[in-house]
């Protein structure tokens, strides 16, 4: 089980005022306050507004957690839906399970140095410089004790979206077996980017077995200039497969080539999004069936042979879903970790079954996973992407503009102990 608030001790070894943002105390030293990006309940709605900077308590650390002096923090879409408490109030969700605090702090990635070290971890030590990875779950849950994918477990959580005290503030709490090394050749700013997004898309393309990455596949990219789809394209084509990014734009398109994309479709010369004409209506069927067709065309033609996707990397959701199972090749996956564009999305069965393909949920990472992945980063194989930097206060300017669709050139990132960018390589 996550400790209780009873099991969780304070770590406060200093003065009782947090340090301005750009600073960080001593390292080892622990203010009793500290500063963060706030949202609460009563603010939910536009991320613009529901941020706002407030001096809290810096969290207490259970006997298996690590307190993080952040550096700075990697922006996620899923701070989006926290700012809005859609679809899922993360305050309330909390408090139903005994949490106290009636705010959140999010923020998924963090680059930083470790502060204090709960009782029971070993291998990690203050000082050490750190990245974190999003995947939370409780160690003794049973379905983790019979050996079973951590990140299926039922109380497997995303740090900083579904757990408290994420990395947009001065300290995150996190979990021992989050903690991975800081690739030394990354400034904080390049190393908090990457991390949930690259961990994402590892899981989605080397998770699934039967459908895992193979050198010569064709690989569909949707999102390829954005956070996850410029990692996925970096790791299809260090498979040695062949990624095609779906964007809208040109712009968009050479940002996906420079990142691995072999070549790019503009969704906007297409229009036959969403649901698809039902099976009543043989006219709208064949209409949009030419359409798809086309769409699938501009594959074959980018690779330059009549071969379909053996994987679709999925996350708008509704708008795309019958295009990606319609494109992908007999026996491939759609693999979808998210419905950006809406839920209700529709199969058509018939050709779902006789073509066998399969339609594979995929959410966070496991350890094993999320070590091979930051592995690469590491040996400066995989790029962060990092599209642009922020100051700490444009936390909730930053996060409403990736919900208008604006951010879709890689990832950002925010200083928060940073004074300045360009620091933190070793
Ligand atoms: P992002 O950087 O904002 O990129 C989203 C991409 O979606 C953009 O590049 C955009 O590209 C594309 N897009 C927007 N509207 C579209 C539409 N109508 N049809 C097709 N494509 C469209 O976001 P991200 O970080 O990649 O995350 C994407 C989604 O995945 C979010 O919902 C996020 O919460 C989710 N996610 C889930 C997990 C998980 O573990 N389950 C992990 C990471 C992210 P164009 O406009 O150029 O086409």
């Amino acid at each position: 089980m996550s400790p209780t608030a009873d099991e969780r001790r304070p770590v406060v070894t200093s003065g009782a005022e947090p340090t301005p943002i750009g600073q960080l105390p001593p390292v080892g030293q622990v203010p009793a306050t500290m500063q963060a990006q706030v949202i609460r309940p009563s603010r939910y709605g536009d991320p613009l507004t529901a941020f706002q900077p407030e001096t809290v308590p810096t969290p207490q650390l259970g006997p298996d957690e690590v307190l993080i002096g952040v550096m700075a923090a990697g922006i996620n879409y899923n701070n989006v839906w926290a700012a809005r408490g859609y679809p899922v109030d993360q305050v309330a969700v909390r408090q139903k399970r005994g949490e106290t605090e009636d705010f959140h702090i999010g923020g998924s990635d963090a680059s930083g140095i470790v502060y204090a070290v709960g009782e029971n971890v070993t291998g990690i030590t203050i000082g050490d410089h750190v990245i974190t990875h999003p995947g939370v779950w409780n160690a003794d849950d049973p379905w983790i004790a019979r050996g079973k994918d951590p990140m299926i477990a039922p109380s497997a959580r995303i740090y900083g979206y579904d757990t408290n005290y994420g990395s947009f503030g001065q300290f995150t709490r996190v979990q021992a077996h989050q903690v991975l090394p800081k690739a030394p050749h990354l400034t904080w700013e390049q190393a908090a980017a990457p991390t949930l997004v690259g961990t994402t898309a590892y899981r989605m393309l080397h998770g699934w077995s039967g459908n895992t990455l193979s050198e010569g596949d064709v690989v569909l990219v949707w999102g390829g200039s954005g956070g996850l789809g410029t990692q996925a394209c970096q790791l299809a084509r260090l498979a040695g497969a062949l990624p095609v990014a779906v964007v809208s734009d040109p712009e968009r398109g050479a940002f996906a080539e420079k990142y691995g994309a072999v070549g790019w479709i503009n969704r906007r010369d297409f229009d036959h999004w969403g649901i698809p004409p039902l099976v009543d209506d043989a006219t709208g069927q064949k209409a949009w069936t030419q359409s798809a067709r086309a769409f699938g065309k501009r594959i074959w033609d980018i690779v330059g042979e009549r071969k379909d996707p053996a994987i679709v990397f999925e996350h708008p959701g509704a708008s795309t879903i019958p295009t990606s199972i319609f494109v992908c090749e007999a026996g491939g996956m759609v693999v979808v970790c998210a419905g950006t564009t809406g839920y209700d999305a529709m199969v058509d069965l018939r050709y779902h079954w006789t073509r066998q393909k399969r339609l594979q949920g995929s959410h966070g990472t496991n350890d094993e996973q999320a070590r091979a992945y930051n592995d690469l980063v590491v040996a400066g194989k995989v790029d962060p992407c990092l599209g642009r930097v922020e100051p700490f206060d444009a936390i909730g300017r930053v996060h409403a503009a990736m919900g208008r669709g604006e951010d879709v050139f890689g990832n950002v990132s925010v200083l928060v102990g940073a004074a300045e960018p360009g620091l933190g390589r070793q």
